[in-house]
């Protein structure tokens, strides 16, 4: 509402000293003297008066003039004054022009028809001037009153229409507003949908992730309890997927995972939950089924899927998987341990042989502990001084004399006795004792060469692991330091692992040995990748045969081909073939046929404590001039 209606509204109660505005009265009467005493009266009460004489001008006063009230006589000889008011009334309401008529208190049908036709009030002659006042304050407050009534609504009217029109206005900017903030909830809703998606699946393979799928796991495993019925987890790892990642790159290694990851959803989302663990790994939930029985079938299912040729990047790859199998009975309630227990089971099917699976055993965990306890053991068995290094004997075909000798780690367990390096060094590999353990068997080796003659060289293996994140070059050069040992007797046995990495590092230290003078020996050869283009692009000093190939040479007709291959590129390349793990005369007279150099094993000596090297040496070497063998080959 607006402040000057409002105080124009109130103005008698709110504000009894504001100036008001004279009121114009006109009086109407064809006697003068009547007129003038009206007249002057209520001039002294602070009026604006003007008169007329009669009705006609009072008319045409009106027509020009703008009066707050109309005091007019009724008995007019012109026009009388109930005419008059009917012209008024024609033009002007009530409360836009009141009109009191003054009449003969005789002539009451004239009262009666005056205020009909539409007069305000009356006052009869003689005028009693307080009577009159009073009726024509009345009268004029009335009319402001209205007055103010009116500009107070039609400003209301404003306010409302301008109101109506910011509504409008507000309404439909707060109709835009809403519809964007609707967009941006739903947005913000995928956004959200899509990083729930993302945080509990795995990006590439769109399987359900670690996460999930352990949340998935602690569900129905409550529900296996209640009821009765078990459920059974499956831990695939696939076989060889860190070759293919090396060998091919990780864009195609990471599309072999996609494909894979497709096929066993493909195949088995009606029947069981699958899910991506990381790397490699994959695993099964499956809910159904009579266990364990349901869950091998279903490994047997998943290594056939998994072995099957994949056409990846112009690529045909084929690899295979391990998978374990627990089941959620005997007390494997918790999901941790069931998935864990699925894990070691996969570890073993993995060791007996890969694209296999195995049922989890209890036996299995205490497996897994005692991997733990050697870990531990092997921290101090070092310090402890339970390592020794023995020596095993290379043969050089042609004279049956040693021409070297090759360190082996021993390892004498405090209550378990003797371990095996197959078990141990894997052990230092991933615990990082194998930089400690290396440098040690390096130093030992090249002292002990010291002692023997002059043209026998000693061969250390070095894991993989000291390439990537040791200094060999250093630890090469503080042997030679210690030991005075030239570095022609010395030969490195590296596997195909330390290029595979194909890190520079690895490259680098390589060459740096050979500057040293240093010979570089590639060990079991045909195990690993045997990509033919190390062979090429690397000069080794001297590939060694694995054993496994020298092992079935009299059954195997294609281990003898993959042999003679190999003995055929050492002998293309200029460098010496050394056959691993002769154990009979039959092989060493075939590998010398094909063209080996040299041989190392059992037929010989196996390995041997260093104080035993010399005896051994004295002893092959005159067993050489008796060897019929020798003697058929020499001239
Ligand atoms: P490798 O370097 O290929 O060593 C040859 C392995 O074949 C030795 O096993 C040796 O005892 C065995 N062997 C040799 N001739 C015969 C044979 O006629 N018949 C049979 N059955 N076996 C034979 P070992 O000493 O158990 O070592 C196994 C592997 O452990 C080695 O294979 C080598 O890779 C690793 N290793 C041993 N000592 C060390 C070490 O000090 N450092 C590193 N990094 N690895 C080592
Ligand atoms: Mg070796
Ligand atoms: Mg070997």
């Amino acid at each position: 509402m607006s402040s000057s209606a409002v105080a124009a509204l109130f103005q008698n109660d709110a504000d009894e000293d504001a100036p008001q505005p004279r009121p114009r009265l006109l009086i109407v009467d064809d006697v003068a003297d009547n007129r003038n005493v009206l007249a002057r009266r209520f001039q002294r009460r602070n009026f604006d008066i003007a008169e007329a004489d009669g009705g006609r001008s009072a008319l045409d006063m009106i027509e020009r003039g703008v009066f707050d009230l109309v005091l007019l006589d009724i008995m007019m000889p012109d026009i009388t004054g109930v005419e008059v008011l009917r012209r008024i009334r024609q033009k002007y309401s009530q409360s836009q022009l009141p009109v009191i008529m003054v009449t003969a208190n005789s002539r009451s049908e004239d009262i009666v028809e005056a205020l009909e036709i539409g007069a305000n009030d009356y006052v009869t002659k003689p005028v009693d001037f307080a009577v009159a006042l009073a009726r024509v304050n009345t009268q004029i407050d009335r009319k402001r009153a209205s007055e103010a009534l009116e500009t107070l609504n039609a400003e209301l009217q404003n306010a409302n229409r301008s109101l109506e029109g910011r509504i409008v206005e507000r309404t439909q900017s707060l109709s835009a507003a809403n519809q964007k903030l609707q967009e941006e909830i739903e947005q913000r809703q995928r956004s959200e949908e899509r990083s729930h998606f993302l945080a509990y699946h795995d990006a590439l393979t769109g399987l359900a992730n670690r996460i999930l799928f352990r949340e998935d796991l602690e569900r129905a495993l409550v529900d296996a309890r209640i009821r009765r019925a078990p459920l059974a987890a499956l831990f695939i790892d696939l076989d060889g997927f860190k070759g293919v990642n090396d060998t091919l790159g990780h864009s195609v290694g990471d599309a072999l995972l996609k494909t894979l990851g497709g096929r066993l959803r493909d195949a088995l989302t009606a029947s069981a939950r699958i899910a991506r663990l990381g790397g490699d790994e994959f695993a099964v939930l499956q809910t159904t089924g009579e266990q364990p029985k349901a869950a091998l079938a279903l490994a047997g299912q998943i290594v056939e899927l998994l072995s099957a040729p994949c056409h990846v990047d112009g690529h045909i790859i084929q690899i295979s998987a391990s998978v374990g199998v627990a089941v959620s009975e005997r007390g494997l309630e918790n999901p941790e341990y069931l998935l864990k227990s699925a894990d070691l089971a996969m570890y073993r099917a993995k060791a007996e042989g890969r694209g296999a699976f195995k049922l989890f055993d209890p036996e299995m965990d205490a497996t897994a502990q005692a991997r733990r306890q050697l870990e531990i053991d092997l921290r101090s068995a070092i310090a402890r001084g339970e390592f020794e290094v023995y020596y095993q004997p290379l043969i050089e075909v042609e004279t049956r004399r040693v021409s070297s000798f090759e360190a082996l780690a021993r390892w004498t367990h405090p209550t378990r006795g003797p371990i095996e390096p197959s078990e141990f060094i894997p052990v230092a590999e991933d615990t990082g004792l194998i930089l400690q353990l290396g440098e040690w068997v390096l130093r030992q080796a090249c002292a002990a060469a010291m002692a023997w003659p002059p043209h026998i060289t000693v061969a250390v293996n070095v894991s993989p692991v000291e390439f990537q994140r040791g200094d060999v070059v250093r630890a090469v050069r503080d042997a030679f330091a210690a030991s005075g040992l030239p570095p022609e007797r010395l030969e490195i046995e590296i596997t195909e692992t330390v290029l595979l990495e194909k890190t520079t590092k690895s490259v680098t230290t390589l060459a740096r040995l050979r500057e040293l003078g240093v010979r570089i020996s590639m060990d079991d050869f045909g195990t690993g990748f045997s990509s033919l283009s190390y062979l090429r692009t690397y000069p080794f000093d001297k590939i060694k045969v694995d054993r496994s190939f020298v092992r079935d040479l009299s059954q195997d007709h294609r281990s003898r081909t993959i042999v003679s291959a190999i003995t055929g590129l050492g002998v293309h390349f200029g460098m010496r073939t050394t056959a691993e793990g002769v154990e009979t005369e039959e092989q060493l007279q075939w590998l010398s046929a094909e063209g080996c150099k040299e041989v190392q094993g059992r037929l010989f000596s196996m390995p041997v404590p260093a104080k035993e090297v010399l005896p051994l040496l004295a002893k092959i070497d005159a067993g050489a001039s008796t060897s019929p063998f020798v003697r058929e080959a020499l001239p």
